[in-house]
């Protein structure tokens, strides 16, 4: 079918995993963080590739700006929960990649975090038998855990799982707890060519832990979860990095969900020293504060007065919601509206390479319970380019930025292991299988159960209007997602 419609996405309406068989998209924003561009232009996919790429100039790009019709490359997630196997009534392979795609991702990276643990090839054959069946053109992506049985105790088989095709070794929902295992975890990771993804936290100072330190745990009677638990990690991880560099060149540390100024500030020194480190935000720690714990509902930027300091919810009326949401535990805990801000500094100064969702689906049952007992996470992975364009919108980053860090920044951190490997993916490259997002800047959704695909319906954004719908996503050239009418 040809579809063609002028200023807008056509609709293709064949059905997840069709081929793209003709679809022409004129007069769109187009961003091609691959080339450091952005601007008018036009694309036409023809039997699932990418034909042209025109971008308009002078009078033909007349009325055409960000504000409408977006074109970007299809997002790469580094972090991601699909819960399988082991509980699937919280997230399916399947229905993750459903999520993924409502999102405008075109690859997503799972973490190994399942039962069993993604600790041998088995288990990862498993999941990669579970997206093929689920029909999804979605490319699903693992990393492999650093530790068998994720038990911290000894290293899994780590050169198994490079040859089974991981992307990275993590731990995640937990740190590789013993300095020693990681520093032997990084040289080996180094020698297969793969990056060691921590999850940076001292359990030591985080032991029944919360919420972020501070006047707002502090008044809810909340335990407190101390910068310094990230903080202390990160620069722990990385001294122990700069050592292994010297007997294994190649090896890597990713830092993820980090939250904290500080933490930031480690790696932006350690990046000037030209160390091999890359890290990750997520879109609640760069656009959420602690005080949505107490109830209020502004971006963590509207949260900052123009010195900077942090605002009082309780006397500028910015309560309005009950206190204690369960949704909004997550480990590391939402910080302070100065954290965050640091988190959109770092992705534009480059100090930050990608935000990842560490989408976190949980059942009802387990967050439908008191604060401190809510499993810790958030369903983020279908929010997370709203919540990102808020942002662009608030001025505080650039659609350029935002779109780079979902994109070419992720497929950075995996190299050669990035879907269509090497360093020039994630741009809108002509005579390639179609990965794209398409989006409407000037319609906003509404965040609710049955708006969002994944099973885990525990977001603090239920009920708001996020900007940037989703209109349609291919990932190698075949529909993932299209947008009802
Ligand atoms: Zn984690």
């Amino acid at each position: 079918m040809t579809s063609v419609v002028p200023g807008r996405a056509a609709r293709v309406v064949q059905g997840v995993g069709a081929l793209v068989a003709d679809l022409e998209i004129t007069r769109a924003w187009l961003v091609d963080p691959g080339a450091g561009r952005e601007g008018p232009g036009e694309i036409v996919v023809t039997n699932g590739v990418l034909e042209a790429v025109t971008w308009l100039e002078g009078a033909e790009a007349t009325g055409v700006d960000a504000t409408g019709i977006v074109v970007a490359p299809g997002f790469l997630d580094l972090h991601a929960h699909f819960r399988e196997p082991g509980n699937e009534d919280a997230e399916t392979v399947a229905t993750g990649l459903a999520a993924a795609a409502r999102g405008g991702f075109t690859a997503v990276c799972v973490m190994p975090n399942t039962t069993p643990a993604l600790d041998e090839p088995s288990v990862l054959a498993r999941i990669l038998a579970a997206a093929a069946t689920s029909g999804s053109p979605v490319t699903l992506l693992a990393h492999g855990a650093v530790t068998a049985g994720r038990s911290g105790e000894g290293l899994a088989a780590l050169g198994e799982l490079a040859d089974a095709g991981v992307v990275g070794f993590s731990d995640d929902g937990a740190p590789v707890r013993s300095a020693a295992l990681l520093r032997n975890a990084l040289a080996y990771a180094g020698m297969l060519g793969l990056p060691i993804v921590d999850h940076p936290e001292d359990p030591t100072l985080t032991g029944g832990a919360e919420a972020n330190e501070g006047l707002i745990a502090t008044v809810l009677g909340l335990r407190g979860w101390p910068g310094a638990a990230e903080v202390s990690a990160v620069a722990r991880d990385i001294a122990i990095l700069a050592e292994v560099l010297a007997d294994v060149p190649g090896a890597r540390l990713h830092l993820t969900h980090l939250s904290t100024a500080a933490s930031l500030d480690l790696v932006r020194r350690a990046k000037s020293a030209d160390l091999p480190v890359t890290c990750d935000v997520t879109p609640h720690h760069l656009a959420l504060s602690d005080e949505w714990l107490a109830g209020a509902r502004r971006w963590a930027w509207e949260a900052l007065a123009d010195d900077g300091a942090a605002r009082d919810p309780w006397r500028d009326g910015a309560i309005t919601a009950p206190p204690f949401d369960p949704s909004l535990r997550v480990n590391p805990p939402l910080r302070s509206a100065s954290d965050a801000a640091a988190c959109l500094v770092a992705l534009g100064d480059g100090t930050a390479d990608a935000i990842a969702t560490d989408h976190a689906p949980h059942t009802e049952v387990d967050k439908a319970v008191e604060f401190g007992l809510a499993a810790n996470g958030i369903s983020g992975i279908e929010t997370a380019l709203g919540v990102v364009l808020a942002a662009v919108d608030a001025g505080r980053l650039s659609l350029a930025t935002g779109i780079a860090a979902l994109t070419t920044g992720p497929a950075r951190v995996l190299g050669d292991r990035a879907p269509g490997g090497g360093s020039a993916v994630r741009g809108l490259i002509e005579g390639q299988p179609a990965n794209l997002v398409v989006f409407d800047r000037s319609a906003t959704w509404r965040v609710s159960a049955e708006a969002i695909a994944s099973k885990g319906k525990n977001s603090p954004l239920l009920g708001r209007d996020l900007p940037g719908r989703v209109l349609l996503t291919v990932a190698g050239g075949r529909i993932a997602y299209e947008a009802p009418e």
